[in-house]
């Protein structure tokens, strides 16, 4: 679907009093808490890159309140779209043909009570709440570049125009660009390990009426990932008729043959899976990167004339999947450390002490499914004592090792609405393009034709919404740029770092509204 040209029109340079970039929870969560606490002295700007609110919002998602219901007043809180509450919860192995349930749900994984939610609805219900409280959301922008003056942030450079601003938030989620930017001319507020990503997909099926299911909840972990990939599956009844499902896996893999969307329709196909959607028609598709890196690879929260937060922060609870909480509370924590002319402590943050418990937890599970099973049950025992110190996180660009002698998987035909292939995939996504939006580009194509020797091209396949095309005679890649559903994977993936992409403008991309 083409956009209007509406977005593309000229902001001509402004200034405000704080910027915001990024309308996900975090973003939206400081503006709403600083526009209350400034009674209409400051004006707020968010810039978000998507056509409209919550257009590129994708969560599992089960949400922990108590950060929203501090945001708001008692009937905002009422009047937001919240799903029904997790009446049971699993927890579940999987093996190529079956599936054992634990006797017990791991105590960080208990989600009984807590509100299923689409992410991309609260955003918009939020950004309404931001709105009518004077915060103006520009959408279909993208800010580009800071501008520096100095080492101080003063602002951002937007698809041609500049908007100026004493203070910066950024709030753009996973990898953002901008956050880079700052780290890069920052170095001291890099954490001290390195951040890990898990590459998530989601699908929404609807199925036929099944009021019992409505509330429930299932993980799995296991197959297809084996022992050696971390991640696992949630399924999620949201409502009678609709099943959130996903597969989150980690993108420090080093076997290049690795296809992540394949893995996801393998795990989709596994029976224990197709129980839940049987009957059932998808009706969304996305996908998006989240920082799992968690305690030693949080970055510090500010920095001169910015404020960094959400999952541009790192601010995921990796042991729970969860970091809608942590981006509400980290927004209001930066909106009250600029409503008082002060800086951002990690204890403004309180689940980010849930964090240091699990320290090295991710970490752990370099060594495989097993140790990192038991370095959690350790660390949830001696209250993050044990393991001690600090465990360090692979490299995820350069841990690729030489394709072995196995040929890398390919994409197996489309099976029908149950087992979609990524091209049927994407359709759910209901992509928007327009010309001029280009953003990616290959650097060096003699890199290329090295890296298909090696690697056999990993884009082609750790690409979740197949932009890179593999050309095997020419040793080339082709690029459907198109596509991008924005997850930001192939910017740290690609283990030659050979891929330019820039964020995308005019409010290209997905268009997520059940996410
Ligand atoms: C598969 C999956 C399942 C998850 N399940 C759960 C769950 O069940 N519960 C839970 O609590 N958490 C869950 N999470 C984590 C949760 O989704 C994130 O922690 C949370 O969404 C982070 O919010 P955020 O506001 O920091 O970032 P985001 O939600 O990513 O929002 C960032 C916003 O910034 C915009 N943006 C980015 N760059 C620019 C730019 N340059 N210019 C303008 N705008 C820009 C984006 O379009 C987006 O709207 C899950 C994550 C995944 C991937
Ligand atoms: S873009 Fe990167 S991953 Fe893809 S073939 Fe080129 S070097 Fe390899
Ligand atoms: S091109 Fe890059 S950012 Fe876009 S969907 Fe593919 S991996 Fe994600």
């Amino acid at each position: 679907m083409r956009y209007s040209d509406e977005v593309q029109s000229s902001l001509g340079h402004l200034k405000a009093d704080v910027l915001v970039v990024g309308a996900g929870l975090a973003g939206l969560a400081c503006a709403i808490r600083l526009a209350r606490g400034s009674n209409g002295t400051r004006r707020i700007l968010v810039l978000e890159k998507s056509a409209h609110a919550g257009g590129h919002l994708l969560s599992g998602a089960v949400l922990r309140t108590d950060a929203l219901r501090q945001l708001l007043s008692p009937d905002e809180f009422a009047a937001l779209p919240l799903g029904p509450a997790v009446v049971r919860d699993s927890f579940h192995a999987l093996t190529p043909n079956g599936s054992f349930r634990l006797p017990f749900v791991p105590p960080k994984m208990r989600m009984k009570g807590l509100p299923l939610v689409s992410v991309s609805a609260l955003g918009r219900a939020l950004a309404k709440i931001a709105a009518d409280l004077g915060v103006e959301i520009l959408t279909g922008q993208t800010a580009d570049n800071l501008i520096w003056n100095g080492d101080r942030v003063a602002g951002v450079e937007t698809q041609g125009d500049l908007v100026l601003a004493p203070i910066t938030v950024l709030a753009e989620g996973p990898a953002g660009l901008l956050s880079r930017e700052l780290f890069a001319r920052h170095p001291e507020m890099r954490g001290t390990n390195l951040q890990t990503h898990g590459l998530g997909f989601k699908e929404i099926f609807e199925i036929p009426a099944n009021p019992d299911a409505a509330g429930t909840v299932a993980h799995t972990f296991g197959y297809p990932l084996g022992l050696g990939i971390y991640g696992g599956g949630f399924i999620y009844h949201v409502d009678a008729a609709h099943v959130a499902l996903g597969l989150a896996l980690a993108i420090d893999y080093r076997d290049p043959a690795v296809h992540p969307h394949e893995l996801f329709r393998q795990w989709k196909r596994h029976p224990f899976v197709q129980r839940h959607i049987a009957g059932g028609t998808p009706v969304e598709y996305g996908a998006r990167l989240v920082p799992e890196g968690g305690w030693h690879s949080l970055v510090r929260l500010d920095a001169p004339g910015a404020f960094v937060v959400g999952d541009a922060a790192g601010l995921v609870d990796t042991m729970e999947l969860k970091g809608l909480h942590l981006a509400v509370e980290s927004g209001l924590a930066a909106a009250d450390a600029i409503l008082r002319g002060g800086a951002i402590r990690r204890e403004d943050v309180p689940s980010l002490a849930g964090l240091r418990r699990t320290a090295n937890y991710r970490a752990a599970f370099r060594a495989g499914l097993p140790v990192g099973m038991a370095a959690a049950g350790l660390a949830w025992l001696t209250r993050g004592l044990l393991p001690a110190g600090r465990l360090p996180q692979r490299d995820e660009r350069t841990c690729l090792q030489p394709l072995g002698d196995k040929p890398p998987a390919k994409a197996a035909p489309d099976q029908g609405p149950l087992d979609f292939g990524l091209d049927s995939d994407l359709y759910l996504a209901r992509l928007r393009s327009r010309a001029g939006a280009e953003h990616i580009e290959i650097k060096d194509p003699a890199i290329c034709r090295e890296c298909f020797r090696r690697h056999a091209a990993p884009c082609a396949r750790f690409c979740p919404a197949a932009v890179y095309e593999a050309d095997d005679d020419a040793r080339a890649i082709r690029i459907r740029a198109d596509n991008c559903v924005q997850c930001r994977c192939c910017t740290l993936k690609c283990p030659f770092d050979n891929i330019r992409w820039e964020t995308p403008r005019y409010g290209v991309g997905p268009d997520y509204r059940l996410s």
